[in-house]
């Protein structure tokens, strides 16, 4: 294979959407995936473009939040055990960094990259021609007491005001008007206007990846092995050969610390397990709603309404464990009619991870021509676009579109 300027490793929504940026500036890029675009965590989350997530997901510092944690008897977090020992100093980490000294400077960072959220994938979309996997409608975090309804309100309103991201209050009534297929009164929700659902979140990261190789790129499905730095660039080994480059971009998600380790990259990354599974029939939902004291998300996709879990905390080997799933199901049921599941086993994956809450984009800073851009957590597939344009920028040696220090690999 001809050399090439750019290969970049890993072909979900971050490093297709990154790889798409680098082509329309006239790059040779090669995207490399041992699967087809899409086809990892980027196909298995809820399908949000989540314009309102200007806060990351901090460790929870409540007590009742931290004792239900550990208690397990909530159903947003769940961990194994035997996960805990080696996750103990990210953890560590994690919660230090979600205190208030430093979490509103880290959500302040976060929001910077947010913000540019739904305009960045507004083009992509546009262009590849996949609006019809998009609804521009928003989503619903509705509530089952008033007491956190009004709590998520008071939020939404400080949100609101500090970031101009919209919302609306819905009532029970209002609710009920807006989703009738929920067979139980819920005390209300906040309707995050601004943020965009779809479909098919796979099927999005293909339509990037054909854009991609229309504009001239080349995707390849091979496994990577690894990357070793030559005389005038890098050499990628894959399971059938080698490939030559001037850049390599690590775009890897949950498997970026397997390639950077060997390069002497010791960054402080974990995973969260999160679970989907599908269903067929049932009373129908117009949007995704999230069912925050419950800690699931139902949204309707292409495939059934899909039901999301939260976080389990588990070792990348270990088999899956889906009581949060079963858990969210039997809560679902409780405020909407779900058919039989789709699938006989439970889709699980992993949101990549960093302790500081903040995606690492940018260059390697022990290596020439060496780019990062993974860690993306809980909104990678919201934030694929504005990270991949950001990266662009800086391998072009562009004034950047934003500040990109809070997200330099070198800040650990
Ligand atoms: C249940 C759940 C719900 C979620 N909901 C949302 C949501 O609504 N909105 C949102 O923004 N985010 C959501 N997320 C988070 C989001 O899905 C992830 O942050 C995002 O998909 C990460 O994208 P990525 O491209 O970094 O990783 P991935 O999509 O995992 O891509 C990494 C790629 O690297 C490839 N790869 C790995 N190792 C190798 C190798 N050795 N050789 C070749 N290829 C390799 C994999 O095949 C994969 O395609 C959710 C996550 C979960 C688990």
């Amino acid at each position: 294979m001809s050399r090439k300027d750019i290969v970049v490793l890993g072909a979900g929504m971050v490093g297709t959407s990154a790889a798409l940026h680098l082509v329309q500036r006239g790059h040779s890029v090669l995207l490399l995936d041992r699967e087809p675009p899409g086809r990892e965590t980027s196909y298995g989350n809820a399908g949000i473009i989540q314009r309102e997530a200007v806060e990351p997901y901090a460790f929870p510092r409540a007590w009742r939040s931290l004792l239900s944690a550990a208690l397990q008897s909530g159903n947003d977090v769940r961990y194994h055990i035997c996960a805990l020992p080696a996750l103990v100093p990210r953890l560590a980490a994690y919660w230090n960094n979600s205190s208030p000294k430093h979490y509103v400077q880290i959500a302040n960072d976060y929001a910077s990259l947010i913000a540019h959220s739904v305009t960045e994938h507004a083009h992509l979309i546009r262009e590849a021609g996949a609006s019809d996997l998009v609804a521009e409608e928003g989503y619903l975090a509705a509530y089952r007491t008033p007491e956190a309804l009004s709590l998520a309100v008071k939020r939404a309103e400080r949100i609101e005001l500090e970031h101009g991201v919209r919302h609306q209050l819905l009532d029970t009534d209002a609710l009920g008007r807006a989703e009738p297929g929920l067979i139980r009164p819920m005390a209300g929700a906040v309707h995050w206007l601004d943020p965009w659902r779809v479909r098919d979140p796979g099927e999005l990261v293909n339509r990037y990846a054909r854009l991609f190789e229309r504009r001239g790129g080349q995707f390849l499905r091979e496994g990577v092995v690894a990357a070793k730095p030559t005389a005038n660039g890098w050499s990628v080994k894959t399971d059938s050969g080698e490939v030559q480059a001037n850049h390599v971009v690590v775009a890897l998600g949950p498997w970026a610390s397997r390639l950077i380790q060997p390069l002497g990259y010791h960054l402080p990354l974990f995973v969260k397990r999160g679970y989907h599974r599908h269903y067929s029939e049932g009373s129908a939902l117009s949007m995704p709603l999230f069912d925050a004291e419950s800690g699931f998300v139902l949204a309707p996709t292409a495939q059934g309404m899909r039901l999301t879990t939260g976080v389990e905390f588990a070792n990348f080997e270990s088999p899956p464990t889906p009581v949060q799933l079963l858990k969210a199901e039997s809560a679902a049921r409780q405020i909407v009619k779900l058919s039989r599941p789709v699938e006989s086993l439970p889709w699980y994956g992993w949101r990549p991870c960093t302790v500081d809450m903040k995606p690492v984009i940018g260059r390697a800073p022990k290596h020439k021509c060496l780019w990062f851009n993974f860690g993306h957590g809980h909104q990678g597939f919201t934030l694929g676009p504005a990270s991949g344009r950001l990266l662009a920028d800086l391998i072009d040696g562009q004034q950047p579109y934003l500040d990109p220090k809070p997200f330099a690999p070198d800040r650990f």
